[in-house]
C-alpha cells in the first residue's frame, strides 16, 4: 500500500468508526451521485448536444419566458435519460446505511428521483422530482397523465391553461419551505454528515452542511474532487461515490455487526 492509500484507508476508517458510532445522520447529495447512473452533472451536459446552451437559460423563468418550447424539450430529454437511468451502488449503500444506522435522512439536490428507486425511505428532495408537473402562472399541480396529448410544446395547465413546465427549482427560484425546513433541522440536529457529490455552490443547499458543523457534527466528504466545501468538512475521500460508498457502508457494517 502507497502512503496516499494507507491515508485515504485511514480516513475511511475514521469516517466509518463515527457512523457506526451515530445515532443521527444526515447525508447531502448532488449531482455527482447519479453520474454514475449516466445522469450527467451540469458540467457534463456541457459537452454534450446541449453544450451550446447555458444552463441558467434552460434551468430559470427568466429563460422559460423567453423559450419555453427550448426548456420543455431541454426536460424532455433529461427525463428520457433519467427514465433508462437505473441507481447506483452508491444509492444503494445509503440505503443500506440507513438499515445500519438508528436514524438518518437523505437530503438530495438531485431531481432524477434515484434515491427513491434505489430505496431511501427518509427522503428530502430540495429541488423538486423531473417525473411532476405544474402550471408556470399559477402553480397548480399536473399529473403526468393529465399533460395535454397535442402537439403543443410546452403542453397547457388542464385547470387554467397556461403553460405547463416541471416541478423542480430553477435558479432563483425559493426552495419548497417545508423542505428546507426540514433539511435545516436534519442537519442541525445530526451527528454525523455525509456530503456526497456536490460542488457546493448552490444555495441554499451549499449552507446546509456548514449549519452541521457549526452545530457541532462530524462531516464527511465523498467527492473525486476538492469543492468549495472541503475546507469546512473534517474528512474529505476522494473517489466517486459508486465505489467510496459501499467500501464505506462495508466498514461500517463490519463494526456494528461486532457490537
Ligand atoms: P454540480 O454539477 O455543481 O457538482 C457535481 C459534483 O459532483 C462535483 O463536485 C463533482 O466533482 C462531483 N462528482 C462528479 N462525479 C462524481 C462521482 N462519480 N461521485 C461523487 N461525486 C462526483 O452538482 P450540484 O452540486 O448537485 O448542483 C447542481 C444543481 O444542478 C443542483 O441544483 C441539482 O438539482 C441540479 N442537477 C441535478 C441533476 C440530477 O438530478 N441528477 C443533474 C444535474 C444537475
Amino acid at each position: 500500500m502507497t502512503g496516499d492509500q494507507a491515508h485515504a484507508n485511514d480516513a475511511l476508517q475514521q469516517a466509518a468508526e463515527w457512523l457506526a458510532t451515530a445515532e443521527r445522520v444526515a447525508v447531502l447529495t448532488g449531482a455527482g451521485i447519479s453520474r454514475e447512473s449516466g445522469v450527467p452533472t451540469f458540467r457534463d451536459a456541457q459537452e454534450g448536444l446541449w453544450a451550446r446552451y447555458d444552463p441558467m437559460e434552460l434551468a430559470s423563468p427568466e429563460g422559460f419566458r423567453r423559450d419555453p418550447a427550448l426548456v420543455w424539450r431541454w426536460y424532455e430529454w433529461r427525463r428520457a435519460l433519467v427514465g433508462r437511468a437505473q441507481p447506483n451502488p452508491g444509492h444503494g449503500a445509503l440505503v443500506r446505511l440507513e438499515a445500519l444506522v438508528p436514524y438518518l435522512t437523505v437530503i438530495t439536490q438531485n431531481v432524477d428521483g434515484l434515491h427513491h428507486a434505489a430505496g431511501s425511505r427518509n427522503l428530502v428532495e430540495l429541488h423538486g422530482n423531473l417525473q411532476r408537473f405544474k402550471c408556470f402562472e399559477r402553480g397548480h399541480l399536473v399529473p403526468a397523465e393529465l399533460l395535454s396529448t397535442d402537439e403543443r410544446v410546452p403542453p397547457c395547465c388542464p385547470q387554467c391553461g397556461a403553460l405547463v413546465r416541471p416541478d423542480v427549482v430553477w435558479f432563483g427560484e425559493m426552495l419548497p419551505e417545508v423542505a428546507l425546513r426540514q433539511a435545516r433541522d436534519e442537519v442541525a440536529a445530526a451527528e454525523v454528515l455525509l456530503v456526497v457529490g456536490t460542488s457546493g455552490l448552490v444555495q441554499p443547499a451549499a449552507s446546509l452542511p456548514l449549519v452541521a458543523v457549526e452545530a457541532g457534527a462530524r462531516s464527511i466528504e465523498i467527492n473525486p474532487d476538492r469543492t468549495a466545501l472541503t475546507p469546512h468538512l473534517d474528512l474529505h475521500l476522494s473517489g466517486p461515490a459508486g465505489r467510496i460508498l459501499p467500501a464505506l457502508v462495508d466498514a461500517v457494517a463490519a463494526r456494528t455487526t461486532r457490537k
